[in-house]
């Protein structure tokens, strides 16, 4: 029997995927910026295909890529180029929800569920799975615990890892470690799941989780506001957080950012026009009980910050359909950027009350270095996650490997600029491959020293995502 027989007797032949035209789409990352050779895409459809295939894996001395619905962002899901021969082991069968227990808040879902099922068995449960973000529709539920994913809504419920109250993980031996706990408290020994989520994949394969759920939202209000300046969004944040209201979603948007979406995005509507301020909020309040006035809180809220200077125009959504618009804006902004014009990005975070001074800070570096280059800044200010891109200059010539190129230095010296902060060069997106050289650059020798010993220890061989994370 040849390697690969044995893998598809695993999952079977139809589940093992070896010609070149079916693995392509696994040999190559989100954003087209990554690409590896993948000898085979194994797609097992429970928790013990999956640990047969790691066993057999091992047998054969094969790197093992686990795949999720593969929108990261810093091209972990694909096999390094240059890399040991490896399988891409996609978790995209493994998608049922196992069980959902409205009077314990609580959801047992396989890894391959999509993010966006999940919300919707929540929904029909009568509960909030309350992560929220752009890929949500494609994204499954072990690549965002993998990645510890954020989204619009971390200010309110925290990363994806504030959810989760057990894991199902296959062990780079081929073990099963059966953590699918969902009690709240657990106070027995080592938090094992936290090595997991975050992990990247470096450490096992997460095969279902437990994770919380959250009261359904009976009342949401949104607004799209014009600010002068970040300073003023974040006097307004806190004005909102005082308000009595829940703040589930606060994102500060750049002009620039507003002009791309209004540009490429299809079927969008600007609340305001572009050009109405410099900066934008998108905010989001909500209440679990119907009886909350939450209408008069927004507006309470919005006419306060006015007459304080903070906000300088607001359009109220006055239906759903205008709700649903204003965070689809936010949703499309990432393809509508893309289409745009050659980028180089970052993922920063800093503490809340540091970003007017992040912002101003590396708009200022950064217009002295590039001065043709166009800053957008758009992010997660209630949290403090503030994506900064620079875009290549007007009538730049060359395409985008020539301005990733010359803007180099750019992502280097945000990261420095956020880290001076007290902030962080990977806020949300992982490490994968691409952010490899900050964790040298920016973790102490003792973080990756200690993280060098766990993986050590796991996965002794080095078989489980090679070329991720560690420097
Ligand atoms: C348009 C767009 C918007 C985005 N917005 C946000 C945002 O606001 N916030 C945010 O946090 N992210 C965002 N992302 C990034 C991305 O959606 C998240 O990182 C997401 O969590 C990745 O999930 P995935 O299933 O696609 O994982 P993949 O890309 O398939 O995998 C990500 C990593 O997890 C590993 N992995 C996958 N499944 C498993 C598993 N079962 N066990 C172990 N390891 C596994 C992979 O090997 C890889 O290293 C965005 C992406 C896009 C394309």
């Amino acid at each position: 029997m040849s390697p690969f027989d044995s893998l598809a007797d695993a999952v079977g032949p139809a589940h093992c995927l070896r010609a070149p035209e079916d693995v392509a789409p696994y040999a190559t990352d989100w954003r087209g910026a990554y690409n590896g050779t993948p000898l085979a895409v194994l797609k097992p459809n429970t928790t013990e295909q999956v640990a047969e295939v790691v066993r057999r894996c091992a047998a054969q001395g094969l790197a093992i890529v686990p795949a999720g619905g593969r929108t990261g962002l810093c091209g972990g899901a694909v096999p390094p180029a240059n890399g040991p021969a490896s399988v891409v082991l996609s978790l995209e069968r493994l998608n049922r929800i196992r069980s959902i227990d409205p009077r314990d808040f609580s959801v047992v879902a396989e890894a391959g569920c999509v993010v966006q099922n999940v919300q919707q068995a929540a929904a029909d449960a009568g509960r909030l799975f309350p992560i929220q973000w752009g890929a949500q529709g494609t994204a499954q539920v072990g690549g965002m615990l993998s990645t510890n994913a954020g989204g619009i809504r971390t200010l309110r419920w925290g990363n994806a890892r504030e959810l989760v109250l057990g894991l199902e993980v296959v062990l780079p031996d081929g073990r099963i470690l059966d953590d699918l706990r969902r009690v709240r408290k657990d106070n027995s020994g080592y938090a094992l799941r936290h090595l997991f989520i975050g992990g990247e994949g470096t450490l096992g394969i997460i095969t279902a989780a437990a994770m919380r759920l959250a009261p359904a939202l009976k009342r949401v209000e949104s607004a799209y506001v014009a600010v002068p300046s970040p300073d003023a969004a974040l006097s307004m944040l806190g004005r909102f957080l005082e308000s009595g209201a829940e703040v589930i979603g606060y994102e500060l948007c750049g002009d620039f950012c507003m002009a791309m979406a209004e540009k490429h995005g299809v079927g969008l509507r600007m609340p305001l026009p572009v050009g109405t301020a410099p900066w934008y909020v998108m905010v989001e309040i909500a209440a679990a009980h119907e009886s909350v006035p939450l209408r008069q809180m927004m507006e309470d809220t919005l006419g306060d910050a006015m007459e304080a200077g903070e906000a300088l125009d607001a359009a109220i959504a006055d239906s759903e359909a205008q709700r649903r618009m204003i965070w689809k804006i936010r949703e499309d902004y990432p393809d509508c950027s893309r289409r745009d014009s050659p980028a180089v990005g970052t993922d920063t975070s800093v503490p809340v009350s540091a970003v007017p001074e992040f912002v101003n800070t590396a708009e200022r570096e950064l217009k002295a270095r590039w001065p043709g280059g166009r800053m957008a800044a758009i992010g997660h200010a209630g949290d403090g996650n503030i994506h900064l891109s620079l875009h290549a200059p007007l009538g730049f010539a060359g395409d985008r490997a020539a301005w990733v190129a010359e803007a180099a230095e750019m992502e280097p010296l945000v990261n420095a600029i956020a880290v001076s902060l007290g902030g962080s060069f990977s806020a949300e997106h992982g490490i994968g491959q691409s952010k490899r050289h900050a964790m040298a650059t920016h973790k102490s020798p003792i973080a990756l020293e200690l993280m060098r010993v766990l993986k050590t220890a796991l996965d002794p061989d080095g078989r489980m995502n090679p070329g991720k994370i560690l420097p």
